[in-house]
């Protein structure tokens, strides 16, 4: 995959070119290309922005530079503006992005941009209820939650299959060693060897995490026979504990 990326600040992507994304670079596993769409400006002082019509506040970046700047990618792909008022960015986008061989993001500045940059992309995509100064903090949240679903970015491939949101519900507890800290115990089936034991508890408990912490995703979700009868039980104990 070959991510794109439109801005003004091309210096703030050192994290993903860092960890696990950065070895991927590395390895050829996918491509990162920054362009300064001030480099497609034509007046002397190179502006991107401009006073709005009608009056107001604040800069407005102008169509031309990222218009020009789009034009010159051999292929763009999928392209995404960031802005507070696009779709709420989730796990379900970036398992559909994670399947295109190109993706292009565009970062907004300053108040935003002429609405008719909006007209050149595919997306238009926030990363949730609140303003950033820029787009580059959401393009960078965005493309690594995608770039770390391509095969071999993780050390584990297992890990993206299993972990919240993957299937709809969060993920389950995790512990590691030591098995007993200062009387905070370890749950005995996760020691037991009983793997279909442990499959079962780590299935309810997910159950669990989402009911208590993220009702609102199992609206959308469809529960299984074995997870209405869970679902249940995890209600009765809620209510007895
Ligand atoms: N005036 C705009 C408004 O009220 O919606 C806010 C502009 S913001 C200061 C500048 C840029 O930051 C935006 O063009 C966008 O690229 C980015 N940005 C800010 N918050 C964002 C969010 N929650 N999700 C995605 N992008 C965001």
């Amino acid at each position: 995959m070959k991510v794109n990326i439109l801005t003004l600040f091309p210096d703030m992507f050192t994290p993903l070119t860092t960890s696990m994304l950065g070895r991927g670079l590395e390895d050829g596993k996918w491509e990162l290309n920054l362009v300064n769409f001030r480099d497609f400006t034509s007046d002397v002082h190179h502006h991107v922005d401009d006073t709005p019509y009608g009056g107001g506040a604040g800069m407005v970046l102008q169509i031309m530079p990222i218009k020009k700047a789009l034009d010159s990618l051999a292929n763009k792909g999928k392209v995404i503006i960031t802005a507070p008022q696009g779709k709420t960015f989730n796990q379900k986008m970036a398992q559909e992005w994670s399947k295109e061989d190109n993706l292009t993001f565009i970062c907004g500045h300053y108040e935003g941009f002429d609405q008719r940059v909006y007209d050149l992309a595919d997306e238009t995509v926030s990363i949730g209820d609140y303003v950033l100064t820029g787009g580059e903090l959401p393009t960078m949240s965005m493309v690594d939650a995608t770039v770390r679903l391509l095969p071999g970015i993780l050390g584990n491939a297992a890990s993206p299959v299993e972990e919240s949101f993957a299937h709809g519900l969060l993920e389950y507890p995790q512990y590691t060693r030591p098995e007993d800290f200062e009387g905070m115990k370890v749950p005995a089936v996760l020691t037991s060897g009983n793997h279909q034991k442990i499959d079962e508890w780590r299935h309810k408990e997910s159950l669990r995490a989402t009911y208590l912490h993220r009702p609102d995703l199992l609206e959308n979700y469809e529960l299984s026979s074995q997870e209405k009868i869970m679902l249940e039980e995890i209600k009765q104990e809620d209510t007895n504990a």
